[in-house]
């Protein structure tokens, strides 16, 4: 894409719609569009039977009114959609990614919890449309991720890796998407495959621990938005990297970054790195 066209991308103003509008992200995303010059929504879409569905989605969000009306249906808003940001349950955002794909509308997904079936419709789809999919779009997440493969590939199997999250108690899955986001880049790092090195949670008669497998253990309650620590359990020294997200506004305001790069892209699958220029 040229020089020409990039700067005419950044004059212009992208409407957003947002996915699961009433829910934790989605108000937060609403907020985030609104702060963010660049951004502007244009369609906002709950669940059919939602409660919400006829409400104004700026007062839901408590930015003011908007008007915009939330609707349960994706299909009779999709036009006036440049970029869908879903972050809702991955079954939702599977019909979602068939709908943008046959609309040719880039998508921004922040969903977690994917199964295999998911993952290949994400695959099917980023072959027909922009779509940026990250486990975690915090500035702080990404460069973290960067320190993981330093570190990985500094100490190799001579440290022990264990990766310890903690989020509120209404998540719905676990291991969260960043500490998945967090082991791959230590398997990768070190030239494993995480499947055949990942361990989650440990109970019973365990046996010692095997060199080079990477465990994983996710701690639910309160309130928390998102901690994750790595630890590199070497002979003598420990290295651990932490990251503490303080508040949801960090991802949503991340993601809504990255619709302003999404439009500017060819079809393909990317993720939050290459937002942030970290893949270069
Ligand atoms: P949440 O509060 O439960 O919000 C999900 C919203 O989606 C709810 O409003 C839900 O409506 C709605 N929804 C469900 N099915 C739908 C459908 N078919 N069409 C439209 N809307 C639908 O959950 P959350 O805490 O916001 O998290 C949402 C997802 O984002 C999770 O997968 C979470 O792990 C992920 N997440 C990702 C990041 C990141 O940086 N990547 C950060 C935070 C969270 P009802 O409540 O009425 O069912």
């Amino acid at each position: 894409m040229t020089q020409q066209v990039d700067n005419k991308m950044e004059n212009k103003i992208i409407n957003i719609g947002v996915i699961g509008a009433g829910g934790r992200m989605g108000r937060m995303l609403i907020e985030a569009v609104q702060d963010n010059p660049q951004t502007k929504l244009s369609a906002a879409i709950e669940r059919q039977g939602s409660s919400l569905v006829g409400a104004d989605a700026g007062e839901v969000a408590a930015v003011g009114l908007l008007n915009v009306k939330i609707v349960d249906d994706l299909t009779a808003v999709i036009n006036d959609i440049d970029v869908l940001v879903d972050f809702s349950l991955p079954a939702a955002t599977e019909q979602n990614m068939q709908i943008c794909a046959e609309h040719k509308v880039a998508m921004v997904i922040g969903t977690t919890g994917f199964n295999e079936q998911q993952e290949q419709a994400l695959a099917a789809a980023s072959k027909k449309i922009a779509i940026v999919y990250a486990g975690n779009y915090s500035t702080g997440v990404n460069l973290s991720l960067k320190l993981l493969e330093m570190a990985a590939k500094a100490f190799g199997t001579d440290a022990d890796v264990e990766i310890i999250e903690a989020h509120h108690k209404h998540k719905i899955d676990a291991p969260s998407g960043t500490a998945y986001m967090m082991a791959e880049a230590v398997a990768q790092a070190r030239g494993q495959n995480l499947k055949d090195v990942v361990v989650y949670g440990r109970e019973g008669q365990t046996g010692a621990r095997e060199t080079g497998t990477i465990g994983i253990h996710a701690i639910r309650g309160g309130e928390i938005v998102g901690d994750h620590t790595v630890m590199f359990i070497a002979d003598g020294e420990v290295v651990e990297i932490t990251h503490r997200a303080r508040e949801r506004m960090t991802f949503a305001a991340g993601a809504i970054r990255a619709t302003t790069w999404i439009v500017q892209q060819e079809a393909g699958q990317y993720d939050m790195q290459d937002v942030l220029g970290l893949n270069k």
